[in-house]
């Protein structure tokens, strides 16, 4: 399965692990980018536009959660989807990054199929999302905004804002 070169960023510092997800999730044809902390995670953000990122929380310098915050607070990332890993004993951590606006997460030790397949199900969901938002959300009563068009008409005639 192509994944149309869908970009995916894994921020973590321990080699290992972000060796053992960069070569699961390129045999399944994504792009893979790599960053060892947070302050490098946003210099690729800016730079490559990934379409997912991995985010370990347990990171030197700018901690996972740190970061979740900063990029939702940013217009251009608010919506980016991510998969939060974190540590086996973790569960305040968890909880905080989801409530930070992490879409989904992982333990550790994770399977290597489990996060492809996470990864999958979160992008799908993304795309779904915009699928949705594209659509033309209000028709009512004479009274029709073109969410896509920036467009107000009130009984068919365009109105000026
Ligand atoms: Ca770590």
């Amino acid at each position: 399965m192509v994944h149309n070169g869908q970009k995916i960023l894994v921020v973590e510092d321990e080699p290992d692990i972000r060796k053992l997800v960069q070569y699961n999730l390129a045999q399944e044809h994504f792009r893979v980018l790599e960053a060892e902390d947070g302050e490098q995670a946003l210099k690729i953000l800016q730079r490559d536009k990934p379409n997912l990122l991995i985010l370990d929380l347990m990171l030197p310098g700018l901690s996972g959660i740190e970061l979740c915050r900063i990029l939702r607070d940013r217009t251009d990332t608010a919506r980016l989807p991510i998969l939060m890993l974190t540590a086996k004993a973790g569960e305040t951590d968890r909880v905080l990054g989801l409530e930070m606006g992490a879409d989904d997460y992982l333990t550790k030790p994770f399977s290597p199929r489990e996060l492809v397949a996470r990864v999958r199900a979160i992008l799908r969901r993304a795309a779904s999302a915009a699928q949705t938002e594209s659509l033309p959300a209000y028709d009512k009563g004479g009274l029709k905004i073109d969410f896509t068009t920036y467009e107000v008409f009130a009984r068919g005639k365009n109105v000026k804002l």
